[in-house]
Order: structure tokens, then C-alpha cells, then sequence
């Protein structure tokens, strides 16, 4: 059971851990910290990993700092390479395999997973999610020496890995089954201003198919798509989205949603157990974003150290890393009712979302309209006010 000494443990190292971290030890340069995580817990920044091929960076010169460097800076311990695997709030122990660990606090800060969809044929070897930076390094290693590059998914992720292989020298092209991309962020004509700057690049678009059947042919692969076009390529990167990593915390007893759920405090369900980051659920808002967990980061540590502080978030527009048609997107809240207006030509588009009493609820722009966002921005709420 758990004693007054027991550490608060973290679980995971990822930017929402090791922030935390870091704004705990602002508050309080004692109290135990133990950090978990799967990985080889080296601090390295996520959103790089899309501007890799164009930087010609391998994963070692991503990497910021080792684990044993983050333990000695922060003051605390930091176990690598550790699964843990499954949660027992009641008892206030965690289980790592066979060994068991208590805490007095817990934080779930363990990431969300990249989807993935079977496919056919016996080129699965080819096929790569990149979703942290040992991924990144499985990734280059595969990629070195090779030209073409088939990217399933044409969301955020994919095309950011679209622009940044073609910048790289790849020969891209990109595969999703739906009607333009970006379907989900972008109104219509933001999306199309992204793909003609991407096309301008040479990337190659077949939206609509799917690919399912990939079969290796010699050193590199054939992808049969759903609508029977044939793709010759030499690696695939599966950027078809991601899921806030909710099983364990289901099974533990915890309410889950899209992500675990969690109040303003960053309290779940369970009693002295917090969520932040890809895997958590703030108040209805599962936000995969850097913006978001800095925030929540900083209101916890004030709530882990005895003063209670609800987060807040501001206005967080997302920058998206197509520099050939840059963009700068805040998306309505889900279910928020209004119309798009659109404004510009070419790659240069300004749409804006408002409300039938003419209040802005989001905005896209792209090219050379990003410099507005700096006005839109005071125009717009905040998140979670
Ligand atoms: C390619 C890419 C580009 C991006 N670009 C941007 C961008 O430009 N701007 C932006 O705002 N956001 C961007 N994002 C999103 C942003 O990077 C993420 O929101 C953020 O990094 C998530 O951090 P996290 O700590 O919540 O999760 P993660 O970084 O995924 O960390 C999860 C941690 O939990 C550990 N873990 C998981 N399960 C277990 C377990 N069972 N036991 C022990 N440890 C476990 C993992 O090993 C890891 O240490 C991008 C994401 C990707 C993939």
C-alpha cells in the first residue's frame, strides 16, 4: 500500500512527461519523481521528426539529451526501456511485467499509438509509422539509399512527411481514401492550395483508392491500390492517424472516451491518478498538440505541489509543416456550428468559420496569408477559457 514517501511517478518521457517534469522541479526540488517509459527515454522534440529528410538529420541528431542526463538534471529516476502493464489504482501500485511499484501520485502521460490498417501481400516489412524518435531512426535506416517513397494518408502527418522527403530528394507519392487532403483540418480550397504547392514539388496524389496489396519485387515493392493502379516504391510510411492510448486505463477501472477522460485538474476518474498529453481528454478536448500539454503541464505541477490550478487554453492555432504552401489552421471546436467563407486564389487562401452572429470560431490560411493569423487570433476564444 502506498506510503507517505512513495514517489509520484510519470509515466512516460515524452514532451508531455519530461514537461511536467521540468515544472515540478521549479516548484519542488525533493519530493521523489520516478519516470517510466518504454523507450529509451532520450528527450528529443516530436514535432521534428516530419522535417528530418529535408534537415538531413538522423535520429541521434534529434535527440536533445540522453535519459541519464534528463535523471541528473531534474533530480529524479528515470527507468527505460519499461513497459508497464496495468494499473491498480485502488492499491495505488502500478505493475511493471512481475515487479510492482507504488506511488503517491500518478500521471498518465504515456502518448497516444499510430493507427494502422492491414494490408495484403508480403511487403509489410516496408511499411513504417513514425511516431517517436526510434521509429524516426528504424525509418531512415530503411529509407537510406532508396528513391521513392509511398506515403499512406493525406492528413496533417502525411503531407508534412510528403513535403519533407520530396525536400529530402524522394520521389513522393501520396495514397488516402478520401476525396481531397487534409479532410478533416482544411476547408476545400486551404487543402488544394496545399496539394498544388506539393504537386509543384513533384509529389504525386491518388485520392480516392486505397492501397491494398503490397508485394515485394526484388530490393523494392509493388502497391496494387483498391482501384487497381500499380505504385512502384521503395518504402511506405503509414501516416493514417492516431489513437490516445486508452486500454490499460479502461481495464483499470477508469472512465475513457476518445481519450481518458480527465476534469480541468487533469483528474481522471480514479483517485489521485492524472492524464495529460495525446492520451488524455480534457474536458470533451482530445487536442494532439505541443500547445495543449506545455499548458496542462504547467497547471499540474501547481496542482501536484499543493495549489490547486485549473488549466486553461488559450487560442492554439496549429502550424502545419508544408513550407511550400505554409499553414496556419485553428479549427472550429467539434460540432460547432457555422459556415466557412473563403477569400484569396492560388496558394494564397484565407477561409474563415463564424456563426450566424458573424463571431469567428476558426480560421485556415495558407501561403501568403498566414501573416493574418496575428489579427484573427485576438478575434478568436479561447479553447477551454
Ligand atoms: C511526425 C509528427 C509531427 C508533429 N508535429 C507537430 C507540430 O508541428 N506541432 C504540434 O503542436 N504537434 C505536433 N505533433 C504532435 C506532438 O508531437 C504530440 O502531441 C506530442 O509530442 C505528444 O507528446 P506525449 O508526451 O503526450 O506523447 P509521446 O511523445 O508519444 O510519449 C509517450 C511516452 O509514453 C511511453 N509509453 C507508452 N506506453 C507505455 C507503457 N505501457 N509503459 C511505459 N511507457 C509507455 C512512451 O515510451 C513515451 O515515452 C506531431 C506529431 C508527429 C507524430
Amino acid at each position: 500500500m502506498t506510503q507517505s514517501n512513495d514517489p509520484i511517478i510519470i509515466i512516460g518521457t515524452g514532451l508531455a512527461g519530461y514537461n511536467l517534469a521540468k515544472e515540478l522541479r521549479k516548484l519542488d526540488k525533493e519530493t521523489p519523481i520516478t519516470m517510466i517509459t518504454a523507450d529509451d527515454g532520450r528527450n528529443y522534440s516530436k514535432p521534428m521528426l516530419s522535417t528530418g529528410f529535408g534537415k538531413n538529420k538522423t535520429a541521434d541528431e534529434l535527440a536533445m539529451s540522453s535519459a541519464a542526463d534528463m535523471a541528473a538534471q531534474l533530480n529524479l529516476t528515470i527507468r527505460t526501456h519499461t513497459h508497464v502493464t496495468a494499473l491498480r489504482p485502488d492499491a495505488h501500485e502500478i505493475d511493471l511485467g512481475p515487479e510492482t511499484l507504488s506511488y503517491s501520485k500518478l500521471v498518465l502521460a504515456w502518448g497516444a499509438e499510430a493507427i494502422r490498417v492491414p494490408v495484403e501481400g508480403d511487403a509489410q516489412d516496408i511499411v513504417h509509422s513514425v511516431n517517436d524518435l526510434t521509429d524516426y531512426g528504424h525509418f531512415r535506416i530503411a529509407a537510406e539509399g532508396h528513391k521513392r517513397a509511398l506515403i499512406m494518408g493525406a492528413g496533417l502527418i502525411g503531407c508534412e512527411f510528403a513535403n519533407d522527403m520530396s525536400n529530402g530528394g524522394y520521389d513522393v507519392t501520396v495514397v488516402a481514401p478520401c476525396e481531397r487532403i487534409f479532410p478533416t483540418l482544411l476547408p476545400p480550397e486551404a487543402a488544394a492550395a496545399v496539394q498544388v504547392g506539393l504537386e509543384s514539388l513533384g509529389v504525386k496524389f491518388h485520392l480516392g483508392p486505397y492501397v491494398s496489396k503490397l508485394e515485394r519485387q526484388g530490393d523494392s515493392a509493388v502497391a496494387t491500390l483498391s482501384d487497381g493502379t500499380v505504385v512502384e516504391t521503395d518504402v511506405v510510411v503509414s501516416a493514417i492517424g492516431l489513437r490516445p492510448r486508452v486500454e490499460m486505463a479502461a481495464a483499470a477501472g477508469l472512465a475513457v472516451n476518445r481519450g481518458i477522460v480527465t476534469n480541468r485538474l487533469l483528474e481522471t476518474s480514479a483517485a489521485d491518478v492524472y492524464a495529460l498529453g495525446d492520451c488524455a481528454e480534457v474536458e470533451g478536448h482530445v487536442l494532439l498538440y505541443v500547445l495543449p500539454l506545455m499548458a496542462s503541464a504547467r497547471a499540474l505541477a501547481k496542482t501536484l505541489t499543493g495549489n490547486p490550478e485549473m488549466v486553461s487554453y488559450g487560442v492554439m492555432p496549429v502550424t502545419v509543416k508544408t513550407p511550400v504552401t505554409p499553414v496556419v489552421v485553428a479549427p472550429p471546436a467539434v460540432g460547432a456550428e457555422g459556415e466557412w467563407t473563403v477569400d484569396g486564389e492560388g496558394l494564397d487562401i484565407q477561409a474563415e468559420f463564424r456563426n450566424k452572429a458573424n463571431e469567428l470560431l476558426g480560421y485556415a490560411l495558407t501561403g501568403a496569408k498566414v501573416v493574418n493569423k496575428v489579427a484573427l487570433n485576438k478575434e478568436l476564444p479561447a479553447i477551454l477559457g
